[in-house]
């Protein structure tokens, strides 16, 4: 383990830990020393078979009930789409938001990270993910050896802020969602990860709540997705990372299986 994979464990509030000696693939075999009652509740990595709880992608009834890509976002190829949102008005975000956050990342991307909506830093830099909230996110993502530019690739649910940070409304979501459906769509990721509740309700087009979801493998319409709490959250609770981490962990286990 180098400098940086030490500082991204410690931000994580993961360090320190051991790593198995005949372990070819090291994230994978990772055990977390339990050295606090949070960290205690990480275990060694299981396969997705060995989880308990896991849901059959077949049998899970979540995606038909998702509003479907409207007429404005059907057959947009990336250019299109990106103007579309741009120029939308759909519904009242936009009357208030400084510019559109369209997504970021490798648009061929196998990893999927999808949030609520923009805040402030977002919200002035165009970009999903930045300031306080986005620093641990590339934390997370750099523990699992992934980066934001290779790979992955970040969007919202809304693409404009809502007005103080407040949760996105349900119309908001319902006029905004065919845009994230038309991403998935075009970058046809390996693996989504949902980052909070807002994402995770709209993928499944269902609610409950995030700790009954955690844990398991869904399906987002073929895709398997993995739902784990949103960063701005985790700062707010920092106890809460190592349950993150483990959601990380399911989410390496299932991507390479
Ligand atoms: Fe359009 Fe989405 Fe912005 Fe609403 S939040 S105006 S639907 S881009």
């Amino acid at each position: 383990m180098n400098i940086r994979d030490e500082a991204v464990l410690r931000e994580l509030n993961l360090y320190p830990l051991w790593v198995r000696r005949n372990a070819p693939a090291p994230l994978e075999q990772i055990e977390v020393q339990a050295t606090s009652v949070a960290q205690a509740e990480v275990a060694v990595v299981q396969t997705p078979a060995e989880l308990p709880g896991i849901v059959n992608p077949a049998a899970e009834k979540n995606a038909e009930s998702v509003s479907r890509p409207n007429a404005r976002s059907a057959e947009s190829d990336w250019p299109a789409l990106k103007q579309q949102v741009r120029d939308c008005t759909a519904c009242k975000l936009r009357a208030t938001c400084t510019q559109t956050v369209f997504g970021v990342g490798d648009e061929n991307a196998e990893w999927l990270f999808v949030g609520e909506g923009p805040g402030a830093d977002e919200d002035a830099q165009g970009e999903p993910f930045v300031g306080q909230a986005g620093k641990l996110l590339d934390n997370m993502l750099a523990a699992i050896k992934l980066k934001r530019t290779s790979r992955v690739y970040i969007a919202n649910v809304v693409k404009c802020r809502p007005p103080n940070n407040r949760t996105p409304e349900a119309d908001e979501i319902a006029q905004c969602l065919p845009y994230l459906q038309r991403q998935i769509e075009l970058i046809k990721p390996k693996l989504i990860v949902a980052l909070g509740k807002t994402a995770a309700t709209a993928l499944l087009g269902h609610d409950a709540t995030l700790g009954s979801l955690r844990g398991r493998v869904h399906d987002y319409r073929g895709i398997p997705l993995i739902i784990t709490y949103h960063p701005a959250y985790l700062l707010r609770s920092p106890a809460e990372k190592a349950k993150a981490w483990q959601d990380l962990c399911l989410a390496v286990t299932t991507h390479s299986a």
